[in-house]
């Protein structure tokens, strides 16, 4: 056996015919099944010209064919790109031509819009749809299911992600077989995964949370997975009775405790409720283990670290934090300008060193050297401190960090007071541009109710409870906050939307 993950995986096997994936539509695909099917597709990509090392670029929606085409890229050897199916054409041909993939796979309905791009990428085109059908399943319909995985290195690429970048260009993190198992084996550890378990799947599949933690720590564990097209609230609570884990951006927390159907009873035979990629409120978490006896377990990760840190599982699940680093993994807090570390209860840049953390950016040397250590830290760009019990918490992206009159303002803080008043659904706190004090903290708030509380009232109610300095300037509402598809606030366009508040 070789450390590609594929070989790993497959090795782990111990009951074939148990099912790997079954879909709303009645399909069941066994253990034995993905083998198989990822023979063909790992023969059709080869047919189609991929080489060890090339990257096989997908910009496709959530189907078994979609997860499949993933495994058969590793399998042969090649670095699976996935990308987010929002990506406009023009962003296509920048993530294209940036990663020169061997073969790109779109949707039919898109691939005359994206033929060019690929064309300039010098990328063969080939189709899959949402329903799994396509040019490309066509190609490993006619393949042989029989495949000598290729041999792999631990440091050898398996996937390459793009960040999302909301400021600047995306940059491609590399992601090697060593990584993706590693991390893999420290979550199925800290989560207590098995066999037994069914996983209700219903994140996409372009981004780490749904491709690598949900499926990997499932197929890994001989377990199996419920795969959902998308967040469907009436599917999930159908699906609670027979299914024991869920893992979810916060935004599936806060919609699911939106129906009356969500109670004990309905989520009697789960397990385990997991969220991340975004900070859960901690508001969600009581009122989650209020209404159903579970208390939501929050971990933190990121596309170039994989998973980082994780709420135990048994012991205290503390709402606001993310819990403690994972097997094999150090986090530190360290002073941003100097790098000294720092010590617990302060707050400063979080920094993450394991086998988890990727190799460095696609064809970015310099950004690499830039946030990479040679000592193996990586800097996240994500503000925290470790609390008294060895609790990490976030407190926000570095560049999302306030400095008024010169004082450091940390948004989440002064987000947790607004949240924390009735009338308030939640709120994102940003600095604008401010003539005397170059930033001025501003809050955004999404009220209950559109005549729910005014400006003054937030003000009134965060006099004496903050000091002078972090107090909001001015309260803007707003029907909802921006967000992107994994439940990330967009605080880019909030700044832009209202950068003149202060002019
Ligand atoms: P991505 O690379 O898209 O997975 O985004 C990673 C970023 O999401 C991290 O650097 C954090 O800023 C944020 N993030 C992920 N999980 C959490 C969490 N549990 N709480 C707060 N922020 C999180």
């Amino acid at each position: 056996m070789t450390a590609n993950l594929f070989d790993i995986l497959q090795s782990g096997i111990t009951d074939a015919q148990a099912a790997a994936i079954e879909t709303p539509k009645g399909e069941r695909i066994s253990y034995a099944d993905l083998i198989a099917r990822t023979g063909r597709m790992a023969n059709a990509l080869v047919s189609l010209g991929v080489a060890p090392g090339d990257r096989v670029a997908a910009q496709v929606e959530k189907s078994v064919e979609a997860i499949i085409l993933y495994l058969a890229a590793v399998r042969a050897g090649a670095v699976f790109l996935p990308l987010n199916t929002g990506y406009t054409p023009a962003e296509i041909d920048y993530f294209i031509g940036d990663a020169t993939p061997a073969v790109f796979v779109c949707d039919p309905a898109r691939a005359d819009a994206l033929k060019d791009a690929a064309d300039r990428a010098g990328a063969k085109i080939v189709t899959l749809d949402a329903g799994g059908q396509g040019s490309l399943t066509d190609a490993a319909a006619d393949a042989s299911p029989d495949f000598a995985t290729v041999p792999r290195e631990a440091d050898d690429l398996a996937a390459l992600l793009y960040t999302s970048g909301t400021t600047g260009r995306s940059k491609g993190a590399m992601l090697t077989h060593g990584n993706l198992v590693s991390n893999t084996d420290a979550l199925r550890e800290a989560w207590r995964y098995t066999a037994d378990d069914v996983l209700i799947h219903a994140l996409p599949i372009f981004h780490t949370h749904g491709l690598f933690v949900a499926t990997n720590v499932t197929l890994f564990s001989g377990a199996s997975m419920i795969f959902l097209p998308k967040f469907d609230p009436d599917r999930i609570l159908g699906l609670m009775d027979r299914a024991t884990v869920l893992m979810g951006v916060p935004t599936f927390y806060v919609r699911l405790l939106q129906d009356d159907r969500l109670d004990r009873d309905r989520t009697a035979h789960m397990r385990l409720f997991i969220s991340g990629s975004a900070p859960l409120l901690a508001e969600t978490h009581r009122e989650w283990q209020a209404r159903t006896g579970h208390a939501i377990l929050e971990r933190y990760g990121m596309t170039e670290t994989n998973m980082n840190a994780s709420n135990p599982y048994d012991g205290d699940r503390i709402a606001g934090t993310v819990g403690m680093p994972l097997p094999g993994v150090d986090i530190i807090v360290t002073d941003p300008e100097t790098g000294a570390e720092l010590p617990r209860d302060q707050i400063g840049m979080i920094e993450v060193r394991g086998p988890n953390v990727f190799k460095g950016y696609w064809q970015m040397p310099e950004k690499t050297a830039a946030e990479l250590r040679e000592n193996g830290f990586f800097i996240t760009g994500d503000l925290g401190k470790f609390d008294e019990r060895g609790y990490l918490h976030i407190v926000g992206r570095g560049k999302d960090l306030i400095i008024t009159g010169g004082y450091n303002v940390y948004p989440k803080e002064i987000e947790s007071e607004i949240d924390a008043l009735p009338g308030v659904v939640e709120s994102a706190v940003i600095g604008l541009p401010h003539h005397d004090f170059g930033e001025g903290v501003t809050a955004v708030v999404v009220p209950a109710a559109p005549d729910a509380l005014s400006e003054a009232d937030v003000l009134a109610a965060l006099d004496g409870r903050l000091a002078k300095f972090k107090q909001p300037k001015r309260v803007v509402f707003v029907d909802e906050l921006p967000r992107n598809t994994m439940g990330k606030v967009q605080k880019n366009l909030l700044r832009d939307r209202f950068g003149n508040l202060y002019a």
